[in-house]
């Protein structure tokens, strides 16, 4: 049944360089689909030629024309935290919001990155040895992917990044949230892959703008499953090799869609259909469209 409602819902993302994300689409066919209107825009900084400076302005504008949230991208997930009312737990444990929801004049910041990468985990990979992975990337996607396979019951995790650094401070703090667990950075990823049962991928590598594999492809074995996050393309230069050497795999598009999945469900009041939002993004991925400004 069409549902008649007088003024559209609405909704926006703000970051830099989005022009090409998906995000729009799945939260406006969703709606589309359970009969409603549905106005999501995307609030682009690098086209309007802004900084993260005016995030307050833009939270401000966003209440004053009755939006019911905004999803954040990059690089405003840790920025906009001071401008917020309340976080839920896993926002603040991960210092990151990528879902802000307006109401009743108070900014509530969520996290549904990680939640996303969970549950594309669980279901892409239901029967995954959680005894050992290692974790390429440690930057913003890579604190969420962490979080998630800890969550799920990982039991030992090893970090690595060009930067060692970041590794060391992802590991350091992702251990005193998971106490029970072993989480260290290592600078030797070969070493790393021989006893680990999966690897997760979370860096930019294998998209059109970075080719190429995050590790020889030698460190691959039948033994593995491989969780990648890039998802243009969604067959990644990791993904065919791991296939190819027998590795089990997951690509990055069930993290985009289940962010969106809880994004829509904390905007609109109303479960989505998971399954329709996957095929929405199938749709849109089928065709080849350049690879660049996704969230
Ligand atoms: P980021 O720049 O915050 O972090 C990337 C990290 O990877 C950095 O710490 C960098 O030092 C490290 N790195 C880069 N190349 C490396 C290599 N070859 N070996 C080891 N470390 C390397 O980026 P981000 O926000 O974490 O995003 C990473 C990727 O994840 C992007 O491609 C983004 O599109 C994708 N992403 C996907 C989803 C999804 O829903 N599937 C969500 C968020 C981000």
């Amino acid at each position: 049944m069409v549902e008649t409602r007088l003024k559209p819902l609405k909704a926006g993302l703000i970051g830099s360089g989005i022009q090409a994300s998906l995000t729009p689409a799945m939260h406006m066919q969703e709606g589309a689909a359970q009969g409603f209107a549905y106005d999501y825009a995307l609030i682009d900084l690098t086209q309007r030629g802004l900084t993260p400076d005016s995030l307050p302005a833009l939270l401000s504008q966003a209440e004053q024309q009755g939006l019911s949230g905004l999803n954040i991208t990059h690089p405003c997930k840790q920025l906009v935290i001071p401008h917020l009312d309340e976080l839920s737990d896993e926002a603040r444990a991960l210092g990151a919001v990528n879902t802000v929801v307006l109401k009743g004049g108070r900014r509530y910041g969520h996290n549904t990155d990680w939640w996303g990468f969970a549950e594309s985990f669980r279901r892409g990979l239901p029967d995954a040895d959680l005894k050992s992975a290692v974790q390429i990337g440690a930057g913003g996607a890579g604190v969420a992917t962490a979080y998630a396979i800890l969550s799920l019951g990982l039991k030992n995790l090893t970090v690595f990044d060009l930067d060692p650094e970041r590794a060391t401070h992802l590991a350091q703090s992702l251990s005193v949230l998971f106490p029970k667990a072993t989480i260290e950075a290592s600078g030797d990823l070969a070493v790393a892959m021989q006893s680990a049962s999966g690897l997760i991928h979370a860096t930019p590598t294998g998209m059109a703008k970075y080719p190429g594999m995050p590790l020889a492809p030698e460190l691959l074995s039948a033994r593995h499953w491989v969780a990648e996050i890039v998802y243009f393309p969604l067959e990644t230069e990791l993904l065919k090799t791991a296939k190819l050497r027998g590795s089990r795999v997951l690509n990055g598009g069930g993290m985009a869609v289940f962010q969106a999945v809880g994004a829509f469900s904390l905007f609109t009041g109303r479960e989505p259909d998971a399954y329709r939002m996957m095929r929405h993004f199938d749709n849109l991925t089928s065709g080849s469209r350049p690879s660049k400004d996704l969230q």
